[in-house]
């Protein structure tokens, strides 16, 4: 078995086995391909660990805060016993051992060897989610005797005991009820599941089947079931040296994708499975992953520990990518932890949305086509708050309403009241964002004709309804929200929202005008739909211009209505990776009598409408705010990295690269075990090619201009702007841009010239 894949920029590694890192490795090791994800376990099982396979849609409440991702039975549990003693490293001595992702292909191999009583006991084994295949995962194993002659056990297990245990308050919680286990001979067990809520039958078949040299002794095969579980033992005798391997096939259905039970499926599955062979479908595999790699990878010369985090972090884009449109759309720890309870929040559509709308566009669709689906119970949502429009609530899962819990451990562990739901309102704006960036870079008129004017239009509608008139200013205030800065729970004229919001009301103003231009009919259709009268469209614009918007004359904008006021605790110390240090005199409650912020949110909005703010201004926000910033979540690195870059701070920009993309695999946070940072790792792309990439979107012109850290001999990738592939090479002060798809031309502008590319043609271009 090959133990590293051929270049080491694709390849992260275990090379023990850490009591403390079990569940970090975990994360790490993830496999997926969005349909599901599960955590890179220890086949065995380790009392240290956590088993978790998640699946696409598949919530569950059961009594719990809210609707849950469902901790489904575990799949890949392979158990090896010599003379009736595991191979186990809480039993045994571990003499070697290494896992290593090799992310190229999304595949985990392991080798281990065993040492009990001096007698050593290798252990191999191989592991992906098929790509091509999504409902197919594959495990080959070997086991070897390396001293001795031995009697063995091999024991698979479909484990239907699995829970939903990372809980931030209350109880462990099991979200379905196994219904029936089978054994069919020929290796093929079958197990059955439902969600008591939804009723989702969950079905699990796996085979295992000797594979290459047979033991001599042949093999005796059990089954053995109890009402959670199905598992088979297979025994033999095992000749010292001699190498034994078995392949496993685990197939998975649920009864979301089918409209019958999924028993005859997931049978069917592995039987294919079988046919086809492991190193087939691992080509099949391979393949699909070759393609997938193909427009999202980033090649990065001259830093390799840069290159293999970025390509890490890529990677958990990618395996938490649905892979067609199965109507879900991506958790904020992705399908690798239970933590924020597979919710869907803001995070998508400003954090990861980017990635995939430059790189994937199709997911990008189809990751806002989960909102535009939900967008009547966005407007339920609004209503029940008072307002019109729509409000797609801050966490959501499957049906669209509010899951935000209405209580959570604090960082400090105190358990704290959630007020999110009632007034972190920028969501409605941040999916707006998500959506009017799709359609710029795609020019997916469909998209827009379809799904998107008609959203853009409710949220208008929901801003103008949200708004109050103030006498006194003269302006409208929106009062008592949350911005991004979630340390402050109740705040009036957050300029991230105020600025999001006038946004919005103008965009949809916009939008409406030229609709009325270009697809009358098609308004008309989509007015008539929304009840939209023309009145509401005045209304929009004369708004836009209205609506509160704190900054002074040197452009420094206020976070909120008094922010200034607030005691002006600053920070004064970083750690060793740059990260602030928390103000000793200061306790995580009185934060919000402070100016501490937890995480971008002025930055976020220079960042986010760049073209809006002027360097002066970026240079005033970035000075002050970023004393007073604790980066409390890791979704506050990248608009820090981009804005000092902008203003020619590369090597703080720098700093907070670093850190980004080692949110999960340096563990930064020191909470990776509880799941992958999504947004954290969208922003990374967006440092990348955003940011020292210097590619993005102004006028409707796709813009390049970029950055290099000085370490940086040369940046590839890849980008799709209105349906063309454009192959950007980039090196200190100079850019190659090759169009290699695409069938009408684009604009773009290099260094601040203009061109015009077609398919084939190619532009080299040098700064000054
Ligand atoms: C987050 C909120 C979230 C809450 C409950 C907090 O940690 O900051 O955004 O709503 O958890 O899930
Ligand atoms: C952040 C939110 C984010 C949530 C989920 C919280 O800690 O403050 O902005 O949406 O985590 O990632």
């Amino acid at each position: 078995m090959p133990r590293t894949p051929s270049e080491k920029g694709w390849a992260v590694f275990e090379e023990n086995i850490d009591e403390e890192r079990i569940r970090f490795f975990e994360t790490i090791f993830t496999l997926g391909n969005g349909y599901l994800g599960s955590r890179g376990v220890l086949e065995e099982g380790h009392s240290k660990g956590y088993a978790g396979t998640y699946l696409a849609g598949v919530y569950d409440r059961s009594g719990g805060q809210s609707y849950e991702v469902v901790n489904v039975p575990n799949p890949v549990s392979v158990e090896i016993l010599v003379n009736g003693r595991k191979l186990h490293p809480e039993g045994m001595e571990v003499v070697e051992h290494q896992r290593v992702l090799d992310m190229q292909r999304a595949v985990l191999k392991r080798h281990t060897i065993f040492a009990d009583a001096g007698r050593r006991y290798e252990y191999e084994s191989l592991r992906f989610f098929s790509l091509k295949d999504i409902h197919l995962g594959v495990m080959a194993f070997s086991f070897r005797s390396l001293d001795v002659d031995t009697e063995v056990t091999v024991k698979h297990t479909i484990d239907g005991k699995t829970r939903n245990e990372v809980q931030s308050v209350g109880e462990p919680i099991k979200h379905y009820t196994v219904t029936h286990t089978s054994s069919l001979g020929n290796g093929i067990l079958y197990l059955e599941a439902k969600t008591p809520d939804l009723r989702i039958q969950i079905g699990i078949a796996t085979a295992c089947n000797i594979n290459g040299v047979k033991p001599e002794s042949g093999v005796t095969a059990k089954s053995c079931a109890d009402e959670e579980s199905v598992a088979e033992e297979l025994f033999f005798h095992a000749k010292k040296g001699r190498r034994y391997q078995f392949n496993r096939y685990i197939s998975i259905y649920t009864s979301r994708e089918l409209r019958q039970g999924p028993e005859a499926d997931c049978i069917n599955g592995v039987q294919t499975a079988i046919q086809y062979g492991v190193s087939n479908l691992l080509k099949r595999h391979s393949g699909a992953w070759g393609r997938r790699w193909k427009c999202s990878d980033i090649r990065i010369e001259g830093d390799p520990a840069a290159q293999r985090a970025l390509r890490f972090d890529i990677y958990h884009l990618l395996i938490a990518a649905p892979p067609q449109d199965i109507d879900v759309s991506i958790a904020a720890k992705t399908l690798s932890g239970e933590w924020y309870k597979g919710h869907i929040f803001w995070d998508t559509e400003i954090h990861t949305l980017p990635f995939f709308i430059y790189t994937q566009p199709g997911i990008a669709k189809d990751l806002l086509r989960y909102r535009y689906r939900r967008l009547q119970q966005a407007k339920d949502g609004a209503l029940a708050q008072g307002y019109q429009g729509a409000l797609w609530p801050w966490e959501s899962a499957a049906s669209g309403r509010d899951e935000t819990p209405q209580s959570w451990v604090n960082f400090d562990g105190t358990v704290i009241p959630v007020y999110n739901s009632k007034r972190e309102h920028h969501i409605a704006g941040d999916v707006t964002y998500g959506v009017l960036s799709y359609y710029q870079a795609t020019g997916d008129e469909d998209f827009l004709l379809q799904y998107g004017a008609e959203m853009v239009f409710e949220v208008a509608r929901f801003w103008a309804s949200r708004v109050t008139y103030n006498e006194r200013s003269k302006h409208y205030d929106i009062k008592e929200v949350i911005g991004p800065n979630e340390f402050q729970e109740s705040v009036d004229n957050n300029s991230y929202t105020n600025y999001l919001a006038k946004w919005v009301l103008r965009s949809g103003a916009g939008l409406y005008d030229c609709l009325r231009k270009r697809h009358p009919g098609r308004l008309r259709t989509i007015a008539k739909r929304t009840a939209l009268r023309k009145q509401e469209i005045e209304f929009w614009k004369e708004l836009a211009g209205k609506i509160a918007f704190l900054a002074d004359g040197s452009g420094l904008v206020e976070e909120f209505a008094g922010y200034f006021d607030r005691k002006d605790v600053t920070i004064s110390e970083w750690d060793e990776n740059g990260m602030p240090v928390w103000p000793h005199a200061v306790t995580l409650a009185k934060a919000k009598e402070t100016q501490l912020v937890k995480q971008a949110d002025v930055l976020l909005l220079l960042y986010l409408f760049s073209n809006d703010f002027s360097l002066e201004a970026k240079k005033t926000n970035f000075t002050y705010y970023v004393e007073r910033t604790t980066h409390k979540s890791s979704l506050s690195m990248a608009s820090y990295a981009t804005i000092a870059l902008e203003i020619g701070d590369i090597q703080k920009a720098q700093m907070y690269f670093n850190l980004a993309v080692n949110t999960d695999l340096g563990n930064i946070y020191r909470n990776t075990e509880l799941g992958i940072h999504a947004a954290a790792l969208g922003g990374v792309w967006q440092i990348v090619a955003h940011g020292f990439g210097g590619v993005r979107l102004k006028d409707g012109v796709l813009s390049i201009s970029p950055r290099l850290p000085d370490t940086w001999r040369q940046l590839r990738f890849q980008v799709w702007f209105r349906g063309a592939l454009i192959e950007l090479t980039q090196s200190k002060g100079e850019v190659e841009v090759f169009m290699s798809r695409g069938r009408r031309a684009v604009d773009l502008e290099i260094y601040g010239n203009r061109y015009s590319l077609q398919k084939g043609q190619r532009v080299y271009a040098k700064e000054g």
